[in-house]
């Protein structure tokens, strides 16, 4: 599944081809996306030019004057640019083709994935009204984590992981943030310090910023390519090293489900 920084570098990789850009046409070949396709989508488009394309969370948002197309990319979903696009495969839906001749495809097999319009308005999208801070902005801080979490009794993990707290923080980033601060994923949020909330705040900063920097080694994937853009496989401490053995100290890591999801740590260096 597409994370934040997957979600951040297709950002980097398209921005560069569509910014400043009007786009021309709209092909929809499959409305059937988590939500449908809107049906006036090219109606909207066509003819309106991108100011620049911005995330948040991992919806990414395309600013055309006041209105915004949200795109996100659910579970298989990705966007590559064509500066000629081959014949379509098998699971391209969309095709949104730009002044300077480029299509920007959206390809996705499950079709989790969403593409809405939000019209110039005071309110945030429904989508977005909800979310937590960035994790790579000032609110994100040892304080606000802990004011937010002294109620809580949810295991450290799932609060981590809820976008509602801190947006942007998958499964993968949780368990290797984790296991950076020397926190174990089951022990109860209300009962970490103020102190190692912050070695929190800067192991997901740290975690997701490496990834990012991983994913600029591939931006050239996201253009005129055939294949898949690929995952960013970071040499992870624990997370998919269920019984190997911790890279800090030897001991086997331990595996856990929490809150239905994969969940590894080292019962030693984290407690
Ligand atoms: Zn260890």
């Amino acid at each position: 599944m597409p994370e934040l920084p997957e979600v951040e570098t297709t950002r980097r990789g398209l921005a560069p081809y569509v910014e400043r850009q009007k786009v021309t046409a709209v092909s929809i070949y499959d409305h059937r996306l988590r939500w449908p396709v809107p049906q006036d989508l090219p109606r909207r488009l066509i003819g309106r030019v991108v100011d620049r394309v911005d995330r948040r969370s991992k919806y990414l948002l395309f600013r055309l004057g006041k209105d915004t197309f949200i795109v996100h990319l659910g579970m298989t979903g990705s966007l590559r640019v064509y500066r000629e696009p081959p014949a379509r495969r098998a699971h391209d839906h969309v095709d949104l083709t730009f002044g300077n001749g480029v299509v920007l495809r959206y390809h996705d097999p499950r079709r989790f994935g969403a593409m809405l319009w939000s019209p110039h308005s005071a309110l945030p999208h429904p989508l977005l009204a909800d979310l937590g801070p960035e994790p790579f902005s000032p609110e994100f801080n040892a304080d606000y984590l802990y004011r937010a979490t002294r109620h809580r009794k949810i295991a450290v993990k799932l609060a981590l992981m809820d976008s509602r707290l801190v947006v942007g923080v998958g499964n993968i980033y949780a368990n290797e943030s984790l296991f950076r601060a020397g926190i174990r994923p089951t022990r109860p949020v209300n009962r970490v310090s103020r102190e190692r909330l912050g070695h929190l705040v800067a192991a997901v900063r740290q975690t997701l910023a490496e990834a990012i920097a991983k994913g600029g080694s591939t931006l050239r994937d996201y253009v005129d390519s055939a294949g898949e853009p690929g995952y960013f496989q970071l040499d992870y401490y624990v997370y998919g090293r269920e019984n190997e053995p911790c890279r800090t100290c030897g001991s086997a890591i331990r595996g856990v489900r929490l809150g239905g999801r994969a969940t590894s740590y080292c019962a030693v260096c984290q407690r």
